[in-house]
Parts: C-alpha cells; structure tokens; sequence
C-alpha cells in the first residue's frame, strides 16, 4: 500500500469541526475526467459529510479510482468543481486548481509500501516528526494506532521483517497517525488474502469509529462496501448509479445493475400497471399476477418494451401451507436444492415461472415438495431497465 501524505502541518481542525455534522464537508460536483479523449468520468456528483465514510462502489473500470484521484489532486478534471471544508480546490470555471499537498488529504492505494529503511516506529512517526510533534506526542500517538492494527510488539521491529499483510496494517496505521482533513483509501485491501481482508475490514472500521475521519474509500467489493460505508454511491461506466446507505442500496435498488452488483436478486421481465394515484402496483410475469412496491417515477423500459421487478432472493418465503389471508402467494414446487451448509439455495417453479429462493437448513425443504410461494408486496420492486437496453 502507497501511503502518500498529502498534509499540510495546519489541519484547520477548528474550522472543519465548525462546518458541522449535518453539512456536507467534501463535495464533488459535475466532475468530467479524460484520459486522452476517452471519458473515465462523466459528470459525478456527491458530498461526504464531515466524518462520514463513503464508499464509491463498481466494477473494474467504472472510474472510481480516477474520481478520487481528482480529490486528491493527482488527476486534473476536463470540468466540474470539488469544495472541501468550505474551500474550492479546483474549479474550471474559476481557474482553480490546488496542488496535491497543499489539499490536507491523506491518500492509501492498494500496493503497500512502507520504507524498507525504517523501523515500524520510524515509518509511522515519520509524519508526526514533519509535523514537528513533540516526542512523547509522537510515541503515544504511534502506540495508539499501532494497537489499533494489532501491532503494537512490533514497534521496534525493521520493516523488512513484516509479511505482506502486516505491512498493509503498518500503511493504514500511518495514514491515522495524523489525520488530516480526510482521508481517500483506494482498495487498500484488495492485495490481502480473503481472512485478512474480512479481518481488516472489520478493523477499519472499528478504526473509522474512533478517529471518525472523513473517508473516502474506493472499493470493487460490494460486502466491503456494505460492511464498512455509511453510505455508498454506486458506479457504472462513469457516471453515478444510485446512491444511498448500504441498506437502503440494498432494499431498494433502483436500476438492473443496482439489483445485480448488490446482493442477489431474481429479475423478472414482464408488464407493469401502476396505480395511478402513486400506490403499489401490480406486475404481471406468465402466469402470475404481483402486487408491488410503489414507485414514484415510471420505471425506464427494455429495448422489447417490457417492465422489470427485482425480487431479491431472500425475502420469498416458502410455506408448507397456506396462509389464509395472504396476498401473493402461490403453488409452487421446489425444482432444485443446493445445500451450502450456513445456507440453502432453492430454484423454485411458480406460476411467474422460476424463481431462486434463499433458504436455511433448520427447515429443509426436498427436491420436488410442493410448497407455497409468499412474496411480499413491499419486497417486489420495478427498477429501471440498464440505458443502453432501454427503449
Ligand atoms: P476503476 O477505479 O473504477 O477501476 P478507473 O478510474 O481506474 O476505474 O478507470 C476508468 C477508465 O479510465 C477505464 O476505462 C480505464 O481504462 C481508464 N484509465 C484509468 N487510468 C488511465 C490512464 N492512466 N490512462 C488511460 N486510461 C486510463
């Protein structure tokens, strides 16, 4: 992991702390980057609020890594303008572009690099030391974040000795040993075998809540993204999905590729009525007639016309009998099973045709049993169809 400190000695910590909880402390607007003539982002807009951890969150290629390094100030924008604690550190319209160290940022890339010269101690300190701390400061301070790695005996210890992993943690100490005015973490778990990285995610953010920095973090992994985010915004080829708190992402994606990257969802194609009056609507798929969540924008169409709804696979229920006054339900019998020990997958036949269920082991169901499909009104939502499918 590359930790180049973009900090300046004076963190105007008064006058970030004055812009409050509630307004936006980094906000990036109508931001337009190119490489050559090739568009990487194409018009992104977002704010972090002072403290919070944002997620940009999209495949390989989707232009997360450049929108932070925009922040950064390591790429200049074709366009747009980012205002960070109050002050605008690039502006096309006004001519302003501020230098990389002199924007008080803090940025992690993915490769870690330490200094193979130094000791633990000295790589961590190095920061405090420009800043001219004190040396007992400097010493608490480098302790303190060295046990929030889970370091802390290998304070005097040569870098050389660490494996790969434990050099990422030495990273991600440094960038907390001073905090500037935000920190932007580019994937920095992305080199880590897949224990260490759920470990370090978890570290992270029991890291985010003491310092409660504002963070910026760049991730191609949807479960990093819910697990650490307080919010996350959504990328697709260079422009802004969806944005919302990982929940809310989650239960209520609002586009195809929302429902897909996020979490696992059934896709069914089919027509929608809506109601008129902005109340649920009804989806209808074969033979199969569904009450759905209300939406208050028409959903966009297919290239064919057609309406999608986003069933994820865990809110179906399958019931052995029955219920009497229950809307959407149905008969339907259990085609596949594919027991995955903590969980079950069911592929499920119904009159809407196939639908994947998420099941769980206490109440095993048995290939070819016949059941009673139960979705719930507020768990069917129409989602708009991808652009470039659209109608
Ligand atoms: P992500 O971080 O989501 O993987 P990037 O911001 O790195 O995406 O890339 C967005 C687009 O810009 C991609 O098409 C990528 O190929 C292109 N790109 C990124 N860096 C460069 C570069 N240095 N030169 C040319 N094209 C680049």
């Amino acid at each position: 992991m590359v930790e180049a400190s973009l900090a300046t000695p004076d963190g105007q910590v008064g006058a970030a702390a004055a812009a409050g909880e509630s307004q936006s402390f980094i906000e990036v607007r109508d931001l337009v980057a190119a490489y050559g003539g090739a568009l990487a982002v194409r018009g992104v807009r977002f704010s972090v609020r002072k403290g919070e951890q944002l997620s940009l969150l999209g495949p390989s290629g989707c232009g997360k890594s450049t929108t932070l390094r925009c922040v950064a100030g390591l790429e200049t924008p074709v366009s747009g303008e980012i205002v960070i604690d109050g002050r605008v550190i690039f502006s096309s319209k006004l001519g302003i572009n501020v230098p990389t160290e002199r924007r008080d940022l803090s940025m992690v890339f993915q490769s870690y690099a330490i200094w193979p010269h130094m000791t633990v101690f000295e790589n961590i300190a190095y920061g405090l030391k420009v800043r001219r701390r004190g040396r007992q400061e400097t010493r608490q301070r480098v302790e303190e974040v060295l046990r929030m790695v889970g370091m802390e005996e290998y304070i005097d210890q040569p870098a050389t000795n660490l494996s790969g992993g434990q050099q990422q943690r030495v990273a991600l100490a440094r960038s907390y040993a001073y905090v500037p005015k935000a920190l932007l973490l580019d994937e920095p778990l992305s080199n880590l075998d897949a224990r260490l990285r759920a470990r370090m995610r978890d570290e992270l953010k029991e890291l985010q809540r003491q310092f409660g920095a504002t963070t910026i973090f760049v991730t191609h992994d949807q479960e990093e993204a819910m697990a650490i985010s307080d919010r996350i915004v959504v990328m697709s080829k260079g422009v802004i999905e969806q944005e919302g708190g990982p929940m809310e992402i989650y239960d209520t994606p609002r586009t195809r590729f929302v429902a897909d990257f996020i979490g696992a969802a059934n896709i069914l194609a089919g027509g929608l009525v809506e109601d008129p009056a902005g109340g649920p609507g009804v989806f209808t798929v074969g033979e199969a007639t569904i009450r759905c969540a209300p939406r208050l924008k028409p959903p966009r169409r297919t290239a064919e016309g057609r309406h999608l709804l986003a069933v994820r696979t865990v809110y179906p229920e399958l019931q052995r009998r029955p219920q009497p006054t229950q809307e959407n339900q149905w008969p339907a019998q259990i085609r596949r099973r594919v027991l995955l020990g903590d969980t079950v997958n069911y592929t499920v036949d119904w009159p809407g045709g196939e639908l994947k269920v998420h099941g769980f082991p206490r109440d095993l169901l048995a290939e070819g049993e016949r059941v009673f499909l139960h979705i719930p009104a507020e768990r069917a939502l129409p989602i708009d169809a991808d652009l470039e499918t659209a109608s």
